[in-house]
Parts: structure tokens; sequence; C-alpha cells
């Protein structure tokens, strides 16, 4: 299971989203980004609601068009490749986490994190048995059987990790994952990201209001008006051994 994986950087130069309304109103949503996030990072990207977090982690993950500008993963332009190649980010390499879980409701949690897998073309024993081993290092070996209606918010959203964690990705992009959930939960959703950071060398880019869980990550970037305001380093360790972060 311990398939070695090659860790993407990630990098925007100059990122502009725009949308055109109907009409010809033009809304300028992203108006410049720049960032650089290196593979195996736990990233935090914070600002008011309607700077353009969202938009800017739907583009990241593929899910959206950019206007301007270009986002290299590991070096590759990914908005230049072909959609087969944006399949192939997708589905092997990418996973989402939301604020509102998604998770399939009729489907067990076990289920639910078989179907990435089922749709990659994994063979049912195989998938079986990486459900399992998935959902255990979420902390739910007990719960496989059980419907997202039967788990509690926190549970549910563990389900949701165990689902991204079965697209073997290399980064995981989570739009403001403990939004719904109560405090200690919420830090307990980021105690386990920080472990698939760790374990798994997995970068973790994740939208969030709360300063408490952004602490936790290793880098902070602030959005407002569609640029990043700053950028705060909280890992004082990762800094000294090769992040050349200027400290603000
Ligand atoms: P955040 O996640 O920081 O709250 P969003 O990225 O969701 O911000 O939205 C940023 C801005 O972009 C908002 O003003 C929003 O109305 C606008 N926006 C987002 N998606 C669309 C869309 N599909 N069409 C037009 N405007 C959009
Ligand atoms: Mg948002």
């Amino acid at each position: 299971m311990s398939k070695k994986k090659k860790a993407l950087s990630i990098q925007t130069n100059e990122l502009i989203k725009d949308f055109e309304l109907q009409g010809e109103e033009i809304v300028h949503v992203l108006t410049g980004v720049n960032m650089k996030i290196k593979p195996g990072e736990f990233i935090a990207v914070m600002g008011p609601s309607g700077s353009g977090k969202s938009t800017l982690l739907n583009i990241l993950a593929t899910l959206e068009t950019i206007t301007e500008g270009e986002v290299r993963l590991s070096g590759v332009n990914l908005h230049d490749t072909s959609y087969k190649d944006q399949l192939d980010i997708r589905r092997n390499k990418t996973a989402l986490v939301f604020q509102n879980f998604a998770l399939i409701p009729y489907l067990t949690a076990k289920e639910n994190v078989k179907l990435p897998m089922k749709l990659r073309g994994v063979p049912e024993m195989e998938a079986e048995e990486k459900a399992i081993s998935f959902l255990e290092q979420v902390g739910l070996y007990a719960r496989l059987d059980h419907l997202p209606e039967e788990l509690s918010g926190g549970e549910q959203q563990r389900v949701a990790i165990a689902r991204a964690l079965a697209h073997d990705p290399d980064i995981i992009y989570a739009d403001e994952p403990t939004g719904n959930l109560d405090t200690n939960i919420g830090k307990e959703i980021i105690q386990l990201f920080k472990t698939l950071v760790k374990e798994k060398k997995i970068s973790v880019i994740m939208v969030t209001h709360d300063p408490d869980c952004a602490v936790e990550t290793d880098r902070i970037y602030i959005l407002q008006e569609g640029k990043v305001l700053e950028e705060r380093v909280t890992s004082i360790k990762k800094r000294s051994s090769k992040v050349e972060g200027k400290k603000k």
C-alpha cells in the first residue's frame, strides 16, 4: 500500500479569474494571485467572504478555468494540458474535501470510500480492502456499514477524508472542512490532516475562517480582493530547515 508518490509542487503566477455575468458585467474575482507551495506542505488560505478562496481552490483542482496567468503543478502548466491529462490529475493526483462532506446519502461509509476506486477500475477485492484500511486510518473501523445519516458531522467528514485517500492523492484541497463542525471536532479533523501530511507526504491546501485551525498549518496565505495580501509562516521548524519564507 505504500506506493511511492511523486509529490507535486504548486505554483500560481499572476493568476487572474474574471466571471462574466449576463449582460456585460465582469466580476474580477482573482486579480493576480502568486503562490508557491512545496510538496508535502499543509497550507491554510484565509480571507473575507467573497475574496475568491473557493474560486482559487476550484481552479487549482481544475474544476474551473482561468482567465489569465498560470498554475503549474510540478512545473507543468495545468490549464495548458489535454483534457485527458486534467482528468488524470483529478482522478489520480488530487482529491477534494468540502464543508458539507458531500457523501452519497444512500451509500454506507465503506461504499462511499470504495466509489472513487471503482471509477478508476480498481478490482473489487482490492477496493474493499483499501476502503476498510482508509476508514481505519481515519478512526472509523467501527462504522464501516453506517449510512452518512447514522454518523455525526465529524464522522462524516472523516469518511470524506477516507474517500479523498481513495484517490491516492498527492494533494488534498479542502474548502472550509471544519466549517460545519464544533470546535473540538474541527480540531480533530485538523490533526488528522496533519498526520496525513506527515505520514503520507500529501499536501493539504485548506480554506478556513478559523485562526485556531490555520495556525496548525505550515503556512497561511491571506487573500483580499482576489490577491495575496499576506503570507505567514507558522512552522518555525520547517522554515529554518528550508523554506526561504519572509517573516512579516
Ligand atoms: P470565497 O470562497 O472567498 O467566499 P468565492 O471564490 O466563492 O469567495 O467568490 C468570490 C467572488 O466571485 C464572489 O463575489 C462571488 O459572487 C463571485 N463568483 C463566484 N463564482 C461565480 C460564478 N460562477 N459566476 C459569477 N460570480 C462568481
Ligand atoms: Mg468559499
